[in-house]
């Protein structure tokens, strides 16, 4: 597959906007920046499309994925239920590195979600992502742009290595700000966990929502986990890690 590379300024160029609608339109792949690490994006909606972020990250099917949006009005076309203290995280955390989970509707298809009745969303803080959605006209499904058990891509130069040949579109932004993957919330249960931590603490949200919440990332993964991603490892470096016991 031929790959075109954009640089974040093309975005302003009306035929690159169409050309990025257009690969969304037809259930193609968009490497793209955000402000955690560089995703692999899909219309959320297309079954077949979502296939092929799976393919193209070795991804477990049973890895549910995160619907970015760039509108928070766009909520209420993916999601059931949305209970009074999302409205409260939504006003503080979004855009940023907070992602929510909701009941799914029809709209969201099993293969985002591994096959759960509940849908991950979250609103990126990154000027690039922001237009790439904005530009898809729809809500896009993007997982960290690794192969699947490697450290996510904070680094343009990276993903080119792992995705080059493998996605119809590559969009370089430079360094991403925060390097850390978003944190999941839960708030589909009757007290909010935290299924993933990350750049937002629970003292951030407990702060926000002024009240106690769990953090359902110390459960033991051995049994069920309560989120499916967590049976998987997420920070997987390949070098070896030396421990030097000495005196200073
Ligand atoms: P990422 O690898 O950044 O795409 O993050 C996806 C992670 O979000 C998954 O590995 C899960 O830990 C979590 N996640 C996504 N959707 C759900 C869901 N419906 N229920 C629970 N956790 C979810
Ligand atoms: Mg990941």
């Amino acid at each position: 597959m031929l790959t075109t590379i954009y640089q974040k300024q093309d975005l302003k160029k009306s035929k690159v906007k169409k050309h990025i609608e257009t690969v969304f339109q037809q259930g193609g792949l968009v490497v793209f920046p955000t402000e955690t690490v560089y995703g692999i994006g899909a219309d959320a909606t297309n079954k077949k499309a979502v296939e092929k972020i799976f393919e193209a990250k070795g991804r477990p099917s049973d890895n549910p994925l995160i619907v970015h949006l760039s509108h928070r009005n766009d909520l209420v076309l993916y999601v059931k239920n949305i209970p009074d203290i999302a409205y409260t995280l939504i006003d503080q955390f979004w855009p940023g590195p907070l992602t929510l989970i909701f009941e799914k509707n029809d709209t969201i298809p099993y293969e985002v979600t591994g096959g759960l009745d509940t849908v991950a969303v979250r609103i990126p803080d990154h000027g690039v992502a922001l237009d790439v959605i904005h530009i898809s006209k729809r809500p896009i499904c993007a997982p960290s742009a690794n192969v699947s058990g490697k450290p996510s891509s904070t680094l343009f130069e990276h993903v080119v290595q792992d995705f080059e040949g493998k996605v119809d579109i590559i969009i370089n932004g430079g360094k991403t700000k925060i390097g850390l993957e978003s944190t999941v919330l839960d708030i589909s249960l009757p007290i909010p966990t935290i299924l993933r931590p990350g750049a937002i603490t629970q003292k951030m949200i407990e702060l926000a929502l002024n009240t106690g919440i769990i953090d359902g990332s110390e459960v033991d993964v051995t049994h069920i986990p309560k989120s499916p991603g967590m049976k998987y490892t997420h920070y997987k470096p390949k070098g070896n890690l030396y421990l030097v016991d000495g005196k200073m």
